[in-house]
């Protein structure tokens, strides 16, 4: 591998955190690790979110690695080089074992954060979170009151138990980061979900727009925000970032399909990021499963972790630029972008290697801008609510929430 972190941190100098510890010369540099690795311990999960970044595909309970393959992993991980772990899923706090998962990423000398929609967790459980050496809670909104947020997560009374796990992190002194995922049916609430990260004393807040592949791009076209829309959030959150500088952080990316290039997406493809899915699957990003004639490498084969970052078919296939079809293999981004999402650009091309059509070079651009405006104004508003059983269509008069969503399956 040609493009390490080593290499990219000599081209940009110690300028943040993330460059801050790249400089420290870890093992992960000698193997270009990444340094923080994403690690979705369950595909289980209370809610419904019709956009989630889950496979439409998700593993069943059944197939998910053992308390005892997770711990391995983690300690196959720490000796690697990696700092910093994320255990998402679905919600890593179905898993029963979650708190012995933590206890021994702190064991190992690995920082973890926790991603959770925070709906089964209790003060008891939270509270051992912390003592087994939980280091940040990071929970995802839906909205900034119960009638939109509750709706969109598929799940009463989601939202005040949101509201409460936040507040005992806090009392907790841990670390707190509000994600809220915007899309056409909750952008209106923008500027209170920003006050309530505020309320909630959360040091972060990312402003997520739905990325179109899996549940997601089976929603769009009731998810889709409008160009006013966009319009408007951009300069809600700029006027944000300047008002609450030292308050509250505040990340925020334009939405692919009203962008003018493509974001990079994950740092690049096996460039600065993997996860490893429920059963064990070591992907470059967590909808990479989403691209059908890719075969991933798992944690349960031959294989050390560190050969399948280096050597895999599936991370070597979209690495670097040589892989790249013209228009981005002469264009002067290409080591910016990398081309953008390989995920999106097999979900609207049919082909992971053609140029994301995000960029406008593509020759697909104006025909998924046309799409996007198209969409957002047809006032198609129900949801796919994902699931276990493939996903329940909403009620034309809403999502009867308290229905069981199959979650434990
Ligand atoms: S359903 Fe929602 S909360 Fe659950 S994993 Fe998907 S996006 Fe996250
Ligand atoms: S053509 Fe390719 S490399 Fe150039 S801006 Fe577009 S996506 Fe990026």
């Amino acid at each position: 591998m040609s493009d390490t972190l080593a290499d990219n941190t000599a081209k940009t100098g110690p300028s943040d955190g993330l460059a801050v510890l790249e400089s420290r010369r870890s093992p992960a540099e000698t193997y270009g690790i990444p340094l923080a690795v994403l690690l979705e311990v369950t595909h289980r999960c209370p809610l419904q979110c019709p956009y989630c970044s889950n496979p439409v595909e998700l593993d069943r309970g059944s197939t998910e690695l053992t308390t005892e393959e997770w711990k391995k992993v983690l300690s196959e991980l720490a000796e690697l080089g990696v700092l910093q772990i994320h255990f998402s899923g679905g919600e890593p706090t179905a898993r029963k074992d979650i708190v012995e998962l933590v206890q021994h990423a702190t064991d190992v000398g690995l920082y973890s954060n926790l991603i959770t929609s925070a709906v089964l967790l209790t003060k008891d459980k939270l509270s051992a979170l912390a003592d087994a050496g939980l280091c940040h809670v990071q929970i995802s909104f839906q909205g900034n009151e119960s009638i939109v947020a509750d709706r969109v997560a598929g799940l009463k009374d989601a939202h005040r138990k949101k509201l409460e796990v936040a507040k005992w992190t806090r009392e907790l002194e841990l670390p707190l980061t509000v994600n809220a995922v915007m899309h056409r049916q909750n952008l209106h609430q923008l500027a209170d979900i920003i006050q309530m990260a505020v309320n909630l004393d959360a040091d972060r807040l990312e402003v997520a727009n739905v990325q179109y592949y899996g549940w997601a791009l089976k929603n769009r076209a009731a998810l889709m925000p409008t160009i006013a829309q966009i319009e408007e959030t951009s300069r809600i959150v700029e006027e944000a970032q300047v008002r609450l500088k030292g308050t509250l952080a505040i990340d925020y990316v334009v939405p692919d399909y009203y962008a003018l290039r493509p974001k990079k997406c994950m740092g690049g493809w096996g460039r600065q990021f993997f996860n490893i899915s429920p059963a064990g699957k070591v992907l470059p990003c967590h909808a990479a499963e989403s691209i059908t004639g890719l075969e991933f490498e798992s944690v349960r084969s031959n294989h050390s972790i560190a050969w399948i970052w280096q050597n895999s078919e599936a991370f070597n296939r979209y690495r670097g630029t040589g892989w790249m079809p013209e228009p981005c293999k002469s264009c002067e981004f290409r080591e910016e972008d990398f081309g953008g999402c390989r995920c999106q650009a097999f979900a609207l091309t049919g082909d992971a290697g053609n140029t994301d059509p995000a960029c406008t070079l593509s020759p697909m651009h104006e025909k998924i801008f046309k799409l996007a405006e198209t969409e957002a104004a047809a006032e198609q508003n129900r949801f796919l609510y994902r699931n276990f059983a493939g996903g329940t269509l909403e009620t034309e008069h809403g999502q009867d929430n308290g229905q069981d969503n199959g979650h434990g399956a």
